[in-house]
């Protein structure tokens, strides 16, 4: 009888104990609104920016309504006007060129290496189209931040870091999200820290921090702010910035504040599971682990492989077989967008053109949930379905 795997690559582990108390202590106040405050109190959603600023080092932090607001907030917080080009990623998921649309700007898409980062040899030949790049670290895998920051230095390109996948992680020893100009986060249930919905910003520029807190629905209220420049910085931005609520409420951050607080240890537990998985599938005939260079510590709640240049059947023969054994794998490759998952091409409202080295890959790209709520007994064990599916369908094959 072959193994099958019975756990749910959809359950994450309960809210802390602590973060259960403070949401229902903030219940009782009824003061949920983050402006709502009693007299001294600086509330949980400044709280939340400060420790959060903290944490990542950066000067100014703000908690937004989702990971996607943060980024169309960082757009307009950078003046991108309709009809603007953003640079971004062919590879990465639909709220990225979603950002991109809602504030009426193009996407102009750059491809996707081996390694599952955006092409810097494509970003050279396209830098010229923009100004401003939202770098999507898609599934938590870093670029060369050194030579990636170098070049869009050297060509007046302002970086906006989609860190959704990165919270946490680092590019020799440095977090991600602090390279760029801003760095955007999600508090979505399936990203590093969970309150169901929500994003946070972080940025070290007196004005671009100032703008976005007034775009996020601060009315005259950002003296409420911690993690913000002094008053004078909203001088004249106060008048010139409209209103476009998505700010965070006082129970999300009552519930991700004890999250931050074990951040680093979870990142830990997600790499000894991600860790498991890749030494089993390692030396699989016919799959490719994606090489992790010694720059790079990621937070491995997510692992990929690549069956390159397999047919589309026998990637369609995989799935389903390690489905059948409760593996559930998600394929970039697909002609048609499924559950998370599409690809480039499948976003119509935005041009593109085929990029056929990127198009290859994302043919072969196998994408797998880690969730928390695995043990390294369970991962070892998906390693090996997948092992012996990948082996089945190959050997077929040839
Ligand atoms: C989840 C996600 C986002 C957006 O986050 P939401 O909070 O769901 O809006 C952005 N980029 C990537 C790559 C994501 O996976």
């Amino acid at each position: 009888m072959s193994e099958i795997f019975k756990g749910s690559f959809t359950q994450q582990e309960p809210i802390p104990e602590e973060g259960i108390e403070a949401a229902i202590a903030v219940m009782r106040t009824g003061r949920l609104h983050r402006y709502n405050l009693a007299e001294g109190e600086l509330g949980e959603v400044a709280h939340l920016e400060q420790e959060f600023a903290a944490a990542m080092g950066a000067k100014y932090c703000l908690a937004v309504a989702s990971g996607g607001y943060a980024m169309g907030c960082a757009l307009r917080a950078l003046g991108v006007k309709p009809g603007d080009k953003v640079l971004t990623n062919a590879f990465t998921l639909a709220p990225v060129p979603g950002a991109i649309a809602s504030v009426g700007a193009v996407p102009i898409f750059v491809g996707v290496t081996e390694r599952l980062t955006i092409d810097l040899e494509d970003l050279a030949a396209k830098a010229d189209q923009a100004d401003v790049l939202m770098l999507s670290h898609m599934r938590g895998h870093l670029a060369d931040m050194d030579a990636l920051m170098a070049l869009c230095d050297s060509k007046g390109i302002r970086v906006i870091e989609d860190c959704a996948h990165t919270m946490g992680a680092r590019w020799k020893g440095r977090l991600s999200g602090t390279d760029g100009i801003i760095g955007c986060y999600s508090t979505q249930t399936y990203k590093h820290m969970n309150s169901g919905e929500g994003g946070l910003l972080i940025t070290d520029d007196a004005e671009v921090a100032a703008r976005a807190i007034m775009l996020s629905g601060s009315y005259m209220l950002f003296e409420r702010h911690v993690a913000a420049p002094p008053p004078e910085a909203f001088a004249e931005i106060k008048y010139q910035t409209p209103n476009v609520s998505g700010r965070m409420d006082h129970l999300r951050a009552a519930i991700l504040r004890p999250q931050l607080a074990r951040l680093e240890s979870q990142c830990e537990a997600w790499n000894a599971r991600y860790r498991a998985v890749e030494a089993g599938i390692s030396g699989t005939a016919g799959l490719t682990v994606v090489w992790r260079p010694e720059e790079e510590h990621y937070v491995g709640s997510s692992i990929q492989f690549l069956l390159l240049d397999w047919s589309d059947a026998a990637v369609a023969d995989v799935l389903a077989r390690c489905a059948a054994r409760g593996v559930e794998l998600k394929w970039f490759g697909g002609a048609e967008p499924k559950g998370f998952t599409s690809r480039y091409d499948s976003w119509r409202y935005a041009p593109s053109a085929p990029m056929p080295k990127s198009d290859r890959i994302l043919k072969g790209v196998v994408d797998m949930r880690l969730p928390l709520t695995f043990s390294l007994a369970d991962c070892e064990l998906i390693a090996r379905i997948i092992k012996a599916e990948v082996s089945a369908v190959f050997q077929a094959a040839e």
